[in-house]
């Protein structure tokens, strides 16, 4: 047993519907202070981070032992809000093990998952109630909270896949989503390197 979950024997956990929290397990939390460089507009964000450092998003990791056998899962819960006129997201990755897929299943709110492999092909998929995404192996993966509500969550993936933040944190995603004339619009990332 890796923690207080028994990935050996099984166990059972709550999440919840709406909030996409659990009583059994804590949070991994980001707040806008941990996404340096991640925004179109930086000097909004640091702006933003010295008067009231806001969350982000935060996601259950549960401790999955990192063996191919086993399955990642939990709830992602990205809030609403915007840096200008970019709307929240998640720092998004590759997994370590590139050859990994993910499934994201929207239980609340409305958004995106960004994705864009290694030869720069980029797809988009909404997620609502309902709502399965697919997210292929080979793609970075990034959620985003088009709505005025909490992006909630539940995902799953294979237990060793890791997860490579640092490629997107230096080169960045090929679009990005912003709000025009009331309305979530993706366009080319200036920033993108
Ligand atoms: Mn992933």
């Amino acid at each position: 047993m890796v923690n207080q979950f028994d990935w050996q024997k099984g166990f059972g956990i709550d999440f919840d519907f709406s909030s996409g929290m659990s009583p059994q397990a804590e949070t991994t939390r980001r707040y806008l202070s941990q996404m340096k460089g991640m925004y179109l507009e930086e000097e909004v964000r640091a702006e933003m981070c010295r008067e009231k450092d806001p969350l982000v998003y935060e996601f259950y990791e549960l401790g999955v032992p990192e063996c191919g056998g086993d399955l990642a899962f939990g709830t992602t819960i990205v809030y609403p809000g915007k840096v200008n006129n970019e709307f929240y997201m998640t720092k998004g990755h590759f997994h370590t093990i590139l050859d990994t897929a993910e499934v994201y299943w929207g239980l609340q709110g409305t958004g995106y998952m960004l994705m864009e492999n290694m030869d720069g092909d980029v797809q988009i998929q909404l997620i609502e109630p309902g709502r399965a995404v697919y997210v292929p192996k080979g793609y970075a993966h990034r959620s985003i909270n088009s709505g005025d509500t909490p992006l909630v969550m539940f995902f799953v993936f294979r237990g060793d896949a890791g997860h490579n933040y640092g490629t997107i944190e230096v080169k960045g995603y090929r679009k990005i989503c912003l709000e025009e004339n009331g309305k979530p619009v993706f366009v080319d990332n200036p920033r993108w390197k």
